[in-house]
């Protein structure tokens, strides 16, 4: 079965994301791995990227036209999938990627699995993963007709590998039609780390009950907003009202896969170590050594965290104080 992507970027490279998916795509069993269409200006790089993942194809725009909306870039893509027949195509599980997928599937009438944690072959039929019941349950899900498939993938779930000694055949077609630009893309704004959902968070700082009181949670909130990171915690500290439901992390809570978590007070107990194990790196501040949160962090301090804490963002202010150029 013939897989495609969709690979999204900016100026600073391919989204980590799009490669997780070229990576998935590459090793579902019984597929191949037959196009990556990178939708995004400035492309070269982004081809240099996406060519060590080794798609059989690249396709691109000759041109990125100013006005390219999402309307637009959908049916660039749909008239591709209707013209090129693929089995799947695929793209993170992004406001980009969910918003084109949904435009395509609607104007083009072809099923769509969102937000999808895997995605598998079995006797020549698609199964998607999805989480259900608050990410309690597994459902697995397939399509009943045998049109293209779309779906977006969940990122922070594959570890990304590129695959070397594969040469990608680079189709330029012609720009998204203009015919449907009822809206414009005007700028990118960047998500409020503090605010922004804790599945999504690169950097997350968080709270347990060690953290003693709501003051003493303080820390927490200061630490993340020197860091420039998104505040969650354990179900004690949302029981204790330090954070809400929606910063809690585990079983009942969400789960999160961000490049770092600093885990400050938190034992690690199972169900709250469920929401954060795909977490890249973990770092935890616990007073007791046998907290079972040191077995999965890759570096911890044992120490209290009232004094722990104040000491680490008194030297991150100083060391941002010494990194601010003369005269500033
Ligand atoms: C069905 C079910 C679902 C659950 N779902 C979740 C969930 O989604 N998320 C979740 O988090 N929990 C969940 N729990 C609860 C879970 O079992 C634990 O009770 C909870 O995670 C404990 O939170 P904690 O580690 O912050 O607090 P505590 O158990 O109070 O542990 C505090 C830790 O901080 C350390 N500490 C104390 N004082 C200091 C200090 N001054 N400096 C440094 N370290 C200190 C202690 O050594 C200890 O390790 C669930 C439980 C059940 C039964």
């Amino acid at each position: 079965m013939h897989i495609w992507v969709v690979v999204e970027g900016d100026d600073h490279g391919m989204r980590e994301g799009s490669c997780e998916i070229l990576t998935a795509a590459g090793n579902v069993q019984g597929g191949v791995l037959a196009a990556a269409i990178v939708l995004a200006p400035n492309t070269e790089d982004l081809v240099k990227e996406v060519t060590e993942f080794g798609p059989q194809s690249i396709y691109l725009t000759e041109e990125w036209p100013e006005s390219a909306s999402g309307e637009s870039l959908a049916e660039f893509l749909g008239e591709l999938i209707e013209r090129e027949q693929p089995g799947l195509v695929l793209a993170a599980e992004t406001l980009f990627g969910r918003g084109l997928l949904t435009k395509t599937a609607l104007r083009y009438q072809m099923p769509f699995f969102p937000d999808c944690i895997s995605v598998s072959l079995e006797q020549d039929s698609l199964l998607f993963e999805r989480l259900w019941y608050g990410e309690r349950l597994s459902a697995f899900l397939t399509s009943a007709q045998e049109r293209p498939v779309l779906a977006t993938w969940r990122e922070g779930l594959v570890n990304v590998k590129k695959r070397s000694g594969l040469n990608s055949h680079v189709q330029k077609l012609r720009p998204p039609s203009q015919r449907s630009n009822l809206i414009r893309f005007l700028e990118e704004i960047k998500a409020d780390p503090r605010t922004v959902d804790l599945s999504e968070a690169e950097v997350i700082v968080a709270g347990g009950g060690g953290m003693g009181s709501a003051a003493g949670f303080q820390r927490i909130y200061e630490l993340a907003e020197l860091i420039g990171a998104a505040v969650g915690g354990s179900r004690v500290a949302r029981d204790n009202g330090w954070i809400p439901l929606t910063r809690q992390i585990g079983q009942t809570g969400k789960i999160v896969a961000p490049s770092v978590i600093i885990s400050c007070g938190i034992s690690g107990a199972t169900q709250h170590a469920f929401g954060m194990r795909d977490a890249k790196k973990i770092i935890a501040i616990n007073k007791d050594k046998n907290a079972p949160i040191f077995k999965i962090a890759d570096a911890g301090i044992v120490g209290d965290v009232h004094e722990v804490l104040p000491e680490l963002i008194k030297r991150i202010r100083e060391g941002k104080e010494n990194a601010r150029p003369m005269g500033a």
